[in-house]
């Protein structure tokens, strides 16, 4: 199906069966040299661009200063997260408001803290940054439509039609903001690089209407995220995003391309994380069944949300794993009584014929969305813990 090497070094796997030995399980443990090496991998295979990392990835503090000492800006979706980023010392000229749903005393909080960038995909919201926030920057979100090539599509919520998003630029203007760009997100883990393609040729159309018609001169393209990480179904590297996704730009803008944001979030931190859980119970559903039931201490609940629908497929491991070692099919199942807790029924996972309660499932491809999409106490089990190596 897949092998651990491929996905972590020796060296490194090593560091972490060390490091984590001894911690309770379920839990996460957060590589940063990796995000560290993956930011810089990112900033050099988009030089022109400004990185905005999307906190709600991972807000770890440890990932947070680190990224802030590397020169990242942030992207920021609730005053709590304002509130994380505001006490490591980072101020608001490297922050966004990137979330189109705001409370106006949000906004105002925002705006008081030196926020001045804003998205915004409604009129509603748009008066509302103008009372709040006034003389800020606004770039429109733009509807996408075909992001069923992402495993984990943000589509539909979010974002308006170019159509409207003309109206709102000019509407900004007329409200004394500044009318700064668009913005956009292809779906998380795209797949498909060519959705960029269709993003930028919109944007493209907008710049140049704006400017012919109403003499608008947008400045900033905010791409958003969508980069991949590390699963089992299989990507394109980086480095065919970035060369894919420049040529896009220069065939739209030419030599002169705009401002351009990358707001990512997944790619930066999803390789980076190793959840382990432990097996609770090996079963089966009647006495000639081939498929084992593997009920284990993570799930849907704490840490595993993004397998809805088998979305994400993580690789998992287990410390039973070894050269020549025999694996049957398994369905792959959490801890409560709630008949949702299942990650995987329909794809197939294979795990040793020998797996027994209290050996250990390692989850690789685990550092983002993952701790902090857990909830706080279902069934009364402790949200997942996370450490940082
Ligand atoms: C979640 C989010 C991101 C990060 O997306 P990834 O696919 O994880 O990189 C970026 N921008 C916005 C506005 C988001 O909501």
């Amino acid at each position: 199906m897949f092998n651990r090497e491929d996905y972590i070094s020796d060296s490194e796997w090593n560091r972490f069966l060390e490091f984590s030995k001894d911690l309770e399980t379920p839990n996460v443990v957060i590589n940063l040299k990796q995000i560290k090496y993956n930011f810089i991998k990112l900033r050099d295979s988009f030089p022109y661009a400004h990185i905005y990392y999307a906190v709600k990835s991972n807000p770890g503090e440890p990932v947070l200063k680190m990224l802030a000492e590397l020169g990242s800006n942030f992207d920021i979706a609730s005053r709590y997260e304002l509130d994380k980023i505001l006490a490591l010392g980072v101020t608001g000229d490297r922050l966004s408001y990137g979330n189109t749903i705001k409370k106006a005393r949000d906004i105002k909080y925002f705006y008081d803290n030196g926020v001045r960038m804003f998205a915004t995909d409604s009129k509603d919201d748009l008066k509302a940054i103008a009372e709040n926030a006034p003389g800020s920057r606004i770039y429109v979100r733009m509807l996408m439509e075909n992001t069923q090539s992402a495993d984990w599509p943000l589509s539909r919520k979010f974002g308006c039609h170019p159509d409207m998003a003309y109206d709102l630029l000019v509407m900004a203007r007329d409200l004394g903001l500044t009318p700064y760009g668009v913005s956009f997100h292809v779906g998380s883990q795209q797949r498909d690089i060519g959705a960029w393609n269709d993003a930028i040729a919109k944007a493209s159309y907008l710049f140049s209407s704006l400017e012919e018609e109403e003499g608008i001169r947008l400045s900033m393209i905010n791409m958003g995220g969508g980069f991949p990480a590390h699963y089992i179904q299989p990507t394109n590297e980086l480095e065919t995003y970035a060369s894919e996704i420049t040529r896009y730009l220069h065939d739209d803008f030419g030599d002169e391309i705009p401002m351009i944001i990358l707001e990512p979030g997944r790619s930066l931190v999803g390789d980076c994380g190793i959840l382990t859980s432990e097996v609770i119970l090996v079963s089966r559903k009647n006495n000639t069944a081939l498929q084992r039931w593997v009920y284990q201490d993570s799930g849907k609940f704490n840490g595993l949300i993004e397998t809805l629908d088998e979305a994400m497929k993580y690789p998992v491991i287990s410390s039973k794993d070894g050269p020549g070692v025999k694996k049957g099919e398994v369905i792959l199942a959490g801890p409560t009584c709630d008949s949702a807790d299942i990650m995987y029924e329909d794809f197939k996972y294979k795990l040793p014929l020998s797996l027994k309660a209290g050996d250990k499932l390692y989850w690789l491809t685990t550092g983002a969305y993952t701790s902090t999409y857990a909830s706080v106490e279902f069934n009364g089990f402790p949200p997942i813990k996370t450490y940082f190596m």
